[in-house]
């Protein structure tokens, strides 16, 4: 056991992933670089029960902790963080609905038998017109009712996992409802494609490409949930997933640098640079954030967890996510500075950590939400 894993399941639990985040850290800087999906390390994931873990006890599966999600993602993202940011998305998705939702219960039996068998989901509730969805925007996609079925038509964009998902949580206005509604569409419908424009510069692998909907159609127990407000207004621990990812970013590039200053050995000093002042200064400030950030992360996930404090949280998850997302992106430029121009260099794994830490001030909450929500607090009390 350590300061982190406090049980023996999380223990069996990280050993496993540790094995398979090393071995899919062999291969990231190639899927990076190619802008390529990795289906095969998704199958990995769920041929070892990892993308089950989430399910609800009640419904057969492990029902996970949102810390224990935490621990193993953080774990994940060291070795390759786009495939754990992916992931990611399926494990919070179950873990929200399994606290609770407004499924039909045979359609929610249903998904659960499904994921316990391998299946995997996201939502897909971004569009090009709305920006992120955390804002209340109306989606352009539609769904109207035709003949006693739902039919949908439009188009998603940053649909991670696009390219493996078996199930998609689309969102979708529906006008005589005068209210956006949650579709559960399988990835085998008549209607469904997927167009491969992710081309971003960050988390390449993610395989978040276009999710369109041609006149899919569904039926009414098909259409899942209502959305009155922001998504933003619930308090959902799982959506931690994120900054864990990015706190295993952040340790990644740390490790890094820390390797690096140990053996990097210019002949104009008696040694490795790590007995250089300045080093040490950086790799110390560096301990510091990373300690910081995974201190207040771990504390939210257990007042998450714990059904006496849960109903006290206000801003923490989001705070938490601001202040794992900016340590992040501070430690690996401390990490790039300590390793001198070789950082830029095209195999070198800390321009990946660099880009792919960018992407997390994009992913909910955004820092200027959090911000707000704390302004707004403060005034309410
Ligand atoms: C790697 C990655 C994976 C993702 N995966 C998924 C996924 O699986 N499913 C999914 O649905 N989405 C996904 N997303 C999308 C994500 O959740 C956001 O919707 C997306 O990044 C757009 O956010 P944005 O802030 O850039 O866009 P916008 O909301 O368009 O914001 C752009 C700018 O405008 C400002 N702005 C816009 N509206 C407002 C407003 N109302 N008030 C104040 N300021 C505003 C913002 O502050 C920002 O400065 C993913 C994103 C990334 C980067």
């Amino acid at each position: 056991m350590s300061l982190w894993i406090q049980n023996e399941r999380q223990r069996e639990w990280m050993e496993k992933i540790g094995l398979l985040a090393d071995e899919f850290q062999k291969t990231a800087a190639l899927d990076d670089e190619a802008g390529r999906f990795p289906a095969e390390k998704i199958q990995r994931l769920r041929d070892a029960g990892y993308t089950a873990l989430t399910v609800p006890e009640v419904f057969g599966g492990a029902g996970i902790s949102v810390y224990d999600m935490v621990l193993f993602q953080e774990r994940l993202a060291r070795g390759d963080a786009a495939v754990a940011l992916g992931i990611g998305w399926h494990l919070s998705v179950m873990g929200e609905l399994g606290e609770g939702n407004s499924w039909d219960e045979d359609v929610f039996s249903f998904i659960t038998e499904e994921v316990k068998k391998g299946a995997v989901l996201n939502r897909a509730a971004t569009e090009r017109q709305t920006g992120s969805p955390t804002r209340g925007g109306r989606p352009g996609t539609s769904a109207v009712k035709k003949d006693g079925k739902w039919v949908l038509n439009g188009r998603k964009t940053f649909t991670t996992l696009s390219l493996t998902l078996d199930y998609m949580l689309v969102t979708a206005w529906i006008e005589e409802k005068q209210t956006t509604g949650v579709f559960l569409i399988h990835k085998d419908q008549s209607g469904v494609s997927v167009e491969e424009t992710w081309d971003m510069i960050a988390m390449k692998a993610t395989g978040s490409h276009d999710l369109l909907l041609d006149h899919v159609t569904v039926s009414d127990e098909r259409l899942v949930e209502l959305i009155s407000g922001p998504r933003a207004a619930k308090v959902n621990g799982w959506l931690l997933h994120i900054p864990a990812a990015y706190l295993g970013i952040a340790q990644a590039a740390r490790d890094y640098a820390v390797r690096f200053a140990s053996e990097y050995s210019p002949n104009s000093l008696n040694g490795p640079i790590k007995d250089v002042p300045a080093v040490q200064q950086r790799i110390g400030e560096m301990e510091l954030e990373l300690l910081k950030a995974r201190q207040f992360l771990f504390t939210a996930a257990q007042m998450y967890d714990d059904p006496k404090r849960r109903p006290f949280i206000k801003s923490e998850l989001g705070i938490a996510k601001h202040i794992v997302t900016n340590a992040g992106l501070s430690v690996v430029d401390k990490a790039m500075r300590i390793t001198g121009a070789k950082s830029l260099e095209r195999n070198n794994p800390l321009q990946r950590y660099y880009r792919d830490a960018r992407a997390g001030l994009h992913n909910p909450p955004m820092d200027d939400a959090v911000i707000g929500k704390l302004a707004a607090e403060a005034f309410e009390q």
